[in-house]
C-alpha cells in the first residue's frame, strides 16, 4: 500500500475492500511522527481487517503495542470496530467528538431518549407502521447494552481544539458527531465520511444529545463548504479513493444536492404533500428494503426546503402536510 509522506508525517492507509453497505473499501489511516503513532479511525470488527491493520503495521517494523492514540471522526460502527480489540492489547487514549460519547458508551438514557424521538418523529411522518422494525433494532441497541460499549473513557474533541499539529473541525451531517482533522501546514485532512469519492454521504437524521433533531442537509452542505475551502493536497476519506482533487469532488456533491432538493420540491409541487408518500414516490423500490435511509433522506430534504423558505407545513392528525411555496 502506499504511504504519503510530508514534512517528518507518514501517512499509511488501511483501505480493506468490503460487502458491508455500498461504500466499496472501509479506510482508516496510521499517521507516524516518527516518535508516535496515531490510528485514524479503526475499520470494522472483522478478521481481514484485523489482518490489515496488523500487516501495516509490521510492513513499517511496527506492532499494535507501537500505537500511541486512536481518533475517531466519528461513531458508526465501520470507523470504531477494533477499538476494543486494540485496546485490550494497550491502553490508548481514544479521542472522539463529545456528541460521539453516548452513543460509543451505549449510556441507556441516550439511547432511550432516541428510540423516543425516532417513534414521534415517525408518528409524525405518517410511518409509524413501517418503521416498527427499525424501532425494534433501536431497542435491541438498548438492550445489548454494555459489552458494546468502548471499554474506555474518551477523551472529548470539538470545534477549535488543536492536536499533534492537527486543527479539529467539526462537520456535522452524515452524524452529528462527525470531526475531521486537518493538518494545514501539509495540506493534508482526515475527513471521515462527510465527502467520499464516488458516492454521496448520506445525512442521518438524528437527535442531538439534548433531543433536538439536527438539520443534516443543511449541516452537512455547511461542513463540505468549509472543507472546500481549505487548502488539502491529500484528502483521506473514510470510504473509497483518497482525494486529490477536493474542490471539484465537493462542487459535484453540493451541485447533486441541489438536485435532490430540487427534484423532491417538484413531487410537493406536483401534489404529494405527506412524507411518507414522498418517500414512496421518490423511492418506490428502497421504501421498505432500506426504510431509515430513504426517510432520512427524505426527511433532511424537507427540513432543507423548509429552511429556504421553499416550503411550508402544517399538523393534520398529528401528521406532517407540506405546500410548495
Ligand atoms: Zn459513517
Amino acid at each position: 500500500m502506499i504511504s504519503i509522506q510530508k514534512n517528518s508525517r507518514s501517512v499509511y492507509p488501511i483501505i480493506v475492500p468490503t460487502r458491508y453497505s455500498n461504500v466499496g473499501t472501509i479506510n482508516s489511516y496510521i499517521l507516524d511522527d516518527g516518535d508516535s503513532l496515531s490510528l485514524i479511525d479503526a475499520g470494522i470488527n472483522t478478521k481481514k481487517y484485523k489482518e490489515a491493520l496488523t500487516l501495516t503495521l509490521s510492513e513499517k517494523g511496527y506492532h499494535i503495542s507501537d500505537l500511541s492514540r486512536i481518533f475517531l471522526t466519528h461513531h458508526h460502527e465501520d470507523h470504531v470496530g477494533l477499538v476494543n480489540w486494540i485496546l485490550q492489547q494497550k491502553d490508548i487514549p481514544v479521542y472522539a467528538h463529545y456528541e460521539a460519547i453516548p452513543r460509543l458508551m451505549v449510556d441507556q438514557e441516550f439511547l432511550l431518549m432516541r428510540k423516543q424521538f425516532f417513534t414521534e418523529l415517525y408518528i409524525s411522518m405518517g410511518c409509524i407502521e413501517e418503521a416498527q422494525p427499525r424501532l425494534k433494532k433501536l431497542q435491541q441497541t438498548i438492550d445489548s447494552q454494555k459489552e458494546q460499549a468502548l471499554q474506555t473513557v474518551i477523551r472529548p474533541l470539538g470545534e477549535g481544539d488543536s492536536i499533534l499539529g492537527m486543527q479539529v473541525i467539526e462537520t456535522p451531517g452524515h452524524s452529528a458527531d462527525s470531526i475531521s482533522f486537518y493538518d494545514e501546514d501539509r495540506k493534508l485532512l482526515f475527513a471521515g465520511d462527510v465527502v467520499l469519492k464516488t458516492t454521496s454521504s448520506n445525512a442521518i437524521v438524528d437527535p442531538d444529545v439534548k433531543g433536538n433533531r439536527l438539520h443534516t442537509v443543511s449541516q452537512l452542505k455547511h461542513s463540505l463548504k468549509r472543507i472546500q475551502h481549505l487548502y488539502v493536497e491529500y484528502l483521506f476519506a473514510g470510504h473509497q479513493e483518497i482525494i486529490e482533487d477536493h474542490q471539484s469532488v465537493i462542487s459535484n456533491k453540493l451541485d447533486r444536492m441541489q438536485h435532490k432538493a430540487n427534484r423532491l420540491y417538484s413531487v410537493i409541487k406536483e401534489g404529494i404533500h405527506h412524507p411518507k408518500e414522498i418517500a414512496q414516490d421518490l423511492y418506490r423500490h428502497k421504501y421498505n428494503s432500506e426504510f431509515s435511509l430513504v426517510m432520512s433522506e427524505v426527511i433532511g430534504y424537507l427540513d432543507y426546503l423548509e429552511e429556504e423558505g421553499r416550503l411550508k407545513k402544517s399538523l393534520q392528525n398529528g401528521v406532517w402536510h407540506y405546500i410548495a411555496l
